[in-house]
């Protein structure tokens, strides 16, 4: 009994084992319609660019790499409390906390922190999930156009806090901005 299958795409083809003609054995006519094909496509309009040269438009909505924020006050705004790890549905944020001594008050807005933390970007699928759950608003993905660099190692791309840490400037800058 034979069961008739159902193409789901719709292009099912039937194929047949028969012998072939001459004119399919020389394959001319096969590379002669392979040829048109590629010859209709060089008149048409190009759906690729030359990135890194030329670069689309990016989107409003665009969530860009992250950025552990600083406060009015240039402090580390992160209190390592492990929201954004606990929601990241990659597992791909690490962290171990540490707590802040009188003399660091300055660096770090609350009595604990993150003394280490950690993004995997090969895991990262930027969806944007650890921002939402930070209680601090201490992690942001930017609209930054600056977008995970391509590199041979592994561990490269593996953020650490020199790579996600606000720069102190533009915390200064930001401050400057919103007094003005
Ligand atoms: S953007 Fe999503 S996948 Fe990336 S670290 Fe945040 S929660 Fe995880
Ligand atoms: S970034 Fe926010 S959610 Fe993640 S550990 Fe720091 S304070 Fe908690």
């Amino acid at each position: 009994m034979s069961i008739e299958t159902v193409s789901l795409s719709g292009r099912k083809k039937q194929v047949a084992n028969k012998k072939m003609t001459f004119a399919e054995r020389i394959y001319i006519i096969a590379i002669a319609k392979g040829m048109w094909t590629t010859l209709k496509h060089m008149f048409k309009k190009k759906v690729t660019i030359s990135y890194p040269e030329q670069t689309r438009p990016f989107s409003d909505v665009y969530r860009g790499r992250h950025m552990l924020m600083r406060d009015d006050e240039g402090r580390e705004r992160c209190t390592a409390c492990g929201l954004c790890a606990l929601s990241c549905p990659a597992e791909a944020i690490t962290m171990k906390a540490a707590e802040r001594t009188a003399d660091e008050k300055h660096l770090y807005r609350e009595e604990k922190y993150a003394e280490i933390y950690e993004i995997n970007m090969l895991r990262c699928i930027f969806c944007g999930l650890c921002e939402e759950a930070c209680p601090k608003q201490a992690i942001y993905l930017t609209k930054s156009k600056q977008i995970v660099f391509s590199d041979t190692s592994r561990e490269s791309f593996i953020f650490g806090k020199e790579e996600l840490v606000m720069p102190l400037e533009m915390a200064i800058k930001n401050t400057q901005k919103t007094q003005a």
